[in-house]
């Protein structure tokens, strides 16, 4: 788990906001305004992105090609954001996305990210030994599926596009919505049909 900030830490942020500020980089109102934008963010976004892909051709497409379009086609606003990627799952390949320098992660569509990704233990064993991370989940891939781990870093934030399972025939994209979870996003988990 990642250790809350110290005391020094927080004073060095003060020091380096009242930097930028004198600096005249930016003003208390985008700082305010980037933090109610994070603050609003969460995974049901993503999820919302994921089953308008499985129901919608065009929007797949779109999806895999310019994360950051498709986000701005849900409404959401990129701007100032680092580009989204989207890894599409498909037969045979899974993805797992890490940041191993620290806890690069597609905020706009996710929200904040979980503890345990901001984790020395995950952002370690995620590349070491992704197979063994995944089963920790429960996550158990077929034998012979080849498992990607990639690296979101501050240029480019990463967010997986699972298989749509099978069982889901005829849903709506609501419904569907309902079994992509922040986990699945990430891909340490599968879409489950309950
Ligand atoms: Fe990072």
């Amino acid at each position: 788990m990642a250790a809350r900030p110290g005391p020094e830490s927080i004073a060095l942020l003060d020091r380096f906001v009242a930097a930028l500020k004198a600096g005249g980089l930016v003003t208390d109102a985008e700082i305010e305004e980037q933090v109610a934008r994070t603050d609003e963010a969460n995974p049901e976004i993503g999820a919302r992105m994921v089953a308008r892909a499985w129901t919608d051709p065009d929007y797949r497409e779109l999806l895999v090609r310019d994360g950051s379009a498709a986000a701005e086609a849900m409404g959401v606003s990129m701007a100032g954001m680092p580009p989204l990627g989207v890894l599409a799952d498909a037969p045979g390949l899974h993805h797992l996305v890490v940041c191993t320098l620290c806890s690069c992660y597609p905020r706009a569509v996710l929200g904040y990210p979980p503890h345990w990704y901001k984790s020395a233990a995950y952002r370690a064993r995620a590349v070491r030994d992704p197979r063994g991370v995944l089963a920790e989940w429960g996550t158990v891939l077929p034998e012979g599926v080849e498992l990607r781990v990639v690296d979101s870093t501050a240029d480019y934030r990463w967010m997986v596009l699972p298989e749509r399972p099978a069982g889901t025939e005829g849903w709506d994209a609501a419904r569907l919505a309902e079994i992509v979870t922040r986990d699945a996003l990430v891909g340490v988990a599968l879409p489950v049909v309950a």
